[in-house]
Order: structure tokens, then C-alpha cells, then sequence
């Protein structure tokens, strides 16, 4: 595992000596272990880290249960940054300490629900939808705002931010541009608002400039995935 601790070391010093060179501070590393082994979530915990990608609410909950087997009290924090159906909202909630891709009311609705027993609320982005296509996930950018008014009824939701990825379609300046601009709306109707996931293993040196507070970067610091 040499090489894993390599790549995050070279990661993590990139992104230090970026926000040296943009003067801001350094934001959360998320990285993203979808479609790796516990074994690999382990190793990163060893070399220090605690925030934790994942995609796929099965996959997630077993090997978060592996590893506080594997490391029992550890104090890795689970992201859900995948699309959530409402039917593994229960499980989600299991393993869950935040979850980046609320994106629609009817998941909205789950999670109030299912979250009504809580004592410490549930962090959560809405997840923003930068292309014109409906069918994907997100929310459409002119429902931001009406979407997070929303969220913020719900007192067992603490609302963070928003989530997005960069379309491949597009240079991710354009994207990132239009979701700090929305972002900074947000933050001005919703001040706690203010975090902005955004930049994975392509982008997010580029992220850090439009203000990322959280990078989700998988294969730049573990290696390729195995499907
Ligand atoms: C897989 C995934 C990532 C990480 O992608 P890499 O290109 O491997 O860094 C980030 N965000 C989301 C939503 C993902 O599904």
C-alpha cells in the first residue's frame, strides 16, 4: 500500500500548496472509496484519514460495519455522495453522517420521516443539476432556492451547502462558475448554507479556485477502481 499513501501525499500537498498560492483555507477531503475494499478503507484510516465517499447505500453500510469491526470506535465519517432511492433511506441512516445528492422532495419527505427521533441532526447538500436534462439527478438550478427554504423546515436536516459534479461535457470553469454563483445565493437567503462540494480527481485543483469547501476525489488518491 505504499503506492496509496503516495498518491494521497501528493494529493494532499497539492491541494495545501493551492490554497497557499489562492490565500484560503484548506477544505474537507473527502475520498472516495465506492468500489474499493475495506482493506483500502482501513489503510486510508492509518494514514490519517476519516472522511469517507461512497456511492451505493449496500456497499457503504457493510463495509462501514467491516470496518468498525476492523477498527472498532473509528471515528470515519460516511458521506453518501450517490443518488439515494427512498426505499434505502433506512439503511442510508445506518452509516450516513452526511449525505451529498438531495435532490428531490420526495427524498426530502424520507428523510424527515425517518429521521424524526434524532437528537443530532443530519448534514445534508442538495445536490444541483447543472445540465438541462431533467432525467438527471439534481435539482434544477432556478429551484435552488425554493428547494432549500424547503429543507429548512425540516429540523432534524441541517442544511450545509450544495453539491455538484462538473458535466463532461463542458471545461469545469463554466460549471463551477454558475455553482458558486448559485451558492452565493443560497448563502444570502440561508447564511449557514455556505459549503460548496464540488471537485473530484479531474477538477479539483480547479474547484478550489470557485470556492470549494469539500473535494470528493476517488482514483487520484486510490489507484483505479475495481468493478
Ligand atoms: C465517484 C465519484 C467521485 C470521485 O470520482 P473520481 O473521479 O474517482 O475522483 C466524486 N463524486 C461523485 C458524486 C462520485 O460518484
Amino acid at each position: 500500500m505504499v503506492e496509496l499513501a503516495q498518491r494521497l501525499h501528493q494529493v494532499r500537498g497539492s491541494i495545501t500548496s493551492e490554497c497557499e498560492k489562492l490565500g484560503r483555507p484548506e477544505p474537507t477531503l473527502i475520498v472516495v472509496t465506492k468500489n474499493h475494499s475495506v482493506e483500502l478503507a482501513a489503510e486510508l484510516l492509518k494514514l490519517g484519514e476519516t472522511e469517507f465517499g461512497e456511492n451505493r447505500v449496500q456497499e457503504a453500510l457493510a463495509k462501514s460495519q467491516e470496518l468498525e469491526l476492523a477498527v472498532p470506535g473509528n471515528s470515519v465519517n460516511w458521506n453518501l455522495i450517490g443518488q439515494l432511492q427512498t426505499n434505502k433511506v433506512k439503511q442510508a441512516l445506518q452509516f450516513a453522517a452526511s449525505i451529498h445528492s438531495l435532490d428531490r422532495i420526495s427524498l426530502l419527505d424520507e428523510l424527515a420521516k425517518r429521521t424524526l427521533e434524532r437528537s443530532v441532526p443530519l448534514d445534508v447538500f442538495v445536490q444541483l443539476n447543472l445540465t438541462d436534462d431533467e432525467g438527471r439527478g439534481g435539482v434544477p438550478k432556478h429551484e435552488l432556492l425554493s428547494f432549500a427554504a424547503k429543507v429548512m423546515e425540516v429540523p432534524t436536516l441541517r442544511l450545509r451547502g450544495v453539491m455538484a459534479v462538473a458535466t463532461l461535457e463542458a471545461e469545469p470553469e463554466r460549471d463551477f462558475e454558475v455553482v458558486a454563483k448559485l451558492s452565493a445565493a443560497l448563502r444570502r437567503e440561508i447564511p449557514q448554507a455556505d459549503q460548496l462540494s464540488i471537485g473530484m480527481s479531474g477538477d479539483y485543483l480547479v474547484a478550489l479556485s470557485y470556492g470549494a469547501t469539500h473535494l470528493r476525489i476517488g482514483t487520484a488518491i486510490t489507484g483505479n477502481r475495481t468493478y
